[in-house]
């Protein structure tokens, strides 16, 4: 196994959901850590969470992934110590809508591409360079099973992750030469709060999202992710696509438990 104590892992979307829960899992790990997402309060109470915890160095970072200018300063922004970044957690990102393309505001298509696409491949190249030169260094994409069955109402959320898969790909070859690792992590519904981002304040439709099903939790993707990084020097994994017991597609998913809620 890789030790992950001391190296530096950056994380994007650090404020809830998946990346807060890897978040937990590398600093209960001895990982250095640079959280970043746009909800500065959260991120500075998890910080407090964390340096309690576990005694762990945590740099926040108040950034919006759209805010390209910012964020090509990252990389000189960050405090000594934290520069030389070892696993680049690509994690922020999200849906807007599910009403089909017609009904998709241009501004709603500027904010997925610009935030799951443009943000995430500029991150990687800010920060390649340094992980090729010390020969190490992970680069964790956080794609979707949405890259891979793609669904009505989905086309430019199902293409930016589409564009997350070729990517963590292409690159992989890119890198061959060395010691850097990309791999792609897929989730199928995860109960975050992506639904509720996605339904833009439409409780009822989020909440319907997972209603009468036990869907993947945050916790279970920070595994996934944990397994990848800590694996030997000789092993890169590729992809880790998951999906809840009863999904078996973004449309096929059992509701075992939909009466018994009702009841
Ligand atoms: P979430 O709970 O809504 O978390 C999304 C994170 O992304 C938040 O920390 C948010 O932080 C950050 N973020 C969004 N836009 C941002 C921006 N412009 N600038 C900076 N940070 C931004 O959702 P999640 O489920 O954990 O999603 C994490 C990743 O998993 C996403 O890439 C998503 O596509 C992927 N995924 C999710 C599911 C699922 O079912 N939940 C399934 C497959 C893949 P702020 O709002 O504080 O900025």
């Amino acid at each position: 196994m890789t030790s992950l104590a001391g190296q530096v892992a950056l994380i994007t979307g650090a404020s809830s959901g998946i990346g807060e829960a890897i978040a937990w899992k590398f600093a209960e790990a001895g990982t250095k850590l640079v959280l970043i997402a746009r909800r500065s309060e959260r991120l500075s109470s998890l910080k407090s969470q964390l340096t309690e915890k576990f005694n762990a160095q945590v740099e926040t970072v108040t950034l919006d992934m759209q805010d390209t200018p910012k964020l090509k300063q990252l990389p000189s922004a960050l405090p000594d110590g934290f520069q030389q970044v070892d696993i680049l957690v690509n994690n922020a990102g999200l849906a807007l809508g599910k009403s089909g393309l017609q009904g998709t505001s241009l501004e709603d298509i500027e904010t997925m591409v610009n935030t799951n696409v443009l943000a995430a491949s500029l991150l990687v190249r800010l920060f390649c360079n340094g992980m090729l030169e010390r020969n190490r260094g992970h680069i964790i994409n956080i794609s979707s099973i949405a890259a891979k069955q793609r669904y009505p109402g989905g086309g430019i959320y199902c293409g930016t992750k589409s564009y997350i898969d070729a990517f963590t790909e292409a690159i992989r070859h890119d890198f061959v030469n060395s010691q850097v690792k990309v791999t792609a992590v897929s989730p199928g519904a995860v109960q975050t709060e992506f639904s509720n981002v996605r339904y833009k304040g439409d409780d009822a439709a989020a909440n319907a999202t997972y209603e009468g099903m036990q869907p993947l939790l945050a916790a279970d993707i920070a595994d996934q992710v944990m397994y990848a990084a800590t694996r030997p020097a000789n092993v890169q994994i590729g992809e880790i696509v998951s999906f809840a017991t009863t999904q078996a597609s973004p449309w096929n998913v059992a509701r075992p438990l939909a009466d018994k809620s009702k009841a």
